[in-house]
C-alpha cells in the first residue's frame, strides 16, 4: 500500500474520485480501470478493474455494476493482450483477507500470461518504474481507441 489510510478511508474510492490517474486505462460511469502498481510476472499490463461505487466483496456488489465490470473486462482483454503480447489472460478476483484480498473495495485483476511464466499469485511481484507504468497505460488506452 502506497499511502497510509485512516480506518474509514478507501484507497480505491480515492482513486475513482480523481486522485492519481496517471496509470488509468479505462473508465465509464460505473467502472474505473488502472494498472496494478506491483504487477505479477514480467509482462506489462496487469490491470485492476473496479466499480466507482464502494462495495467490499463481489457478493455485495450491485448487479448493474457487476454487469459493467464484466463488460469492461471483456473490452480490456484484447487491448491488454495486444500491448503485452500475452499468450493467455487470467481474470482473478479475491474476496476476504484469507483469499488474498488486500484492498477492501471489490476489484478484478486482468493478468497477462505466458506459458511457463512462473507466476504465482502470492509472490514474485515486480516493482516497475513509474515511467514504465505510464507508458503501458498510454499504450492500452491507444489500443482501446483503435477498437472503436
Ligand atoms: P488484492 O490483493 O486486494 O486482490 O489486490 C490489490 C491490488 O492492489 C494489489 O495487486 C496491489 O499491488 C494493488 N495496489 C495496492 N496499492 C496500490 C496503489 O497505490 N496503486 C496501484 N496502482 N495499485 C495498488
Ligand atoms: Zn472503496
Amino acid at each position: 500500500m502506497v499511502k497510509f489510510m485512516a480506518k474509514d478511508e478507501c484507497l480505491f474510492c480515492e482513486f475513482t474520485k480523481g486522485g492519481r490517474k496517471l496509470w488509468s486505462v479505462y473508465e465509464n460511469k460505473y467502472v474505473f480501470a488502472f494498472l496494478d502498481i506491483n504487477p505479477a510476472g514480467k509482462l506489462r499490463g496487469h490491470t485492476l478493474v473496479l466499480p466507482k461505487k464502494h462495495f467490499e466483496t463481489i457478493d455485495e456488489c450491485d448487479d448493474a455494476y457487476l454487469k459493467e465490470l464484466i463488460l469492461a473486462i471483456k473490452r480490456l482483454i484484447p487491448a491488454i493482450r495486444a500491448v503485452s503480447g500475452a499468450e493467455g489472460i487470467n481474470v482473478l478476483q479475491n474476496n476476504g483477507k484469507a483469499a488474498g484480498q488486500l484492498v477492501k473495495h471489490v476489484h478484478f485483476h486482468i493478468i497477462p500470461r505466458m506459458h511457463k511464466d512462473g507466476i504465482r499469485f502470492d509472490e514474485n511481484r515486480r516493482q516497475p518504474k513509474p515511467m514504465e507504468l505510464a507508458e503501458t497505460a498510454e499504450s492500452i488506452r491507444e489500443e482501446l481507441k483503435n477498437q472503436k
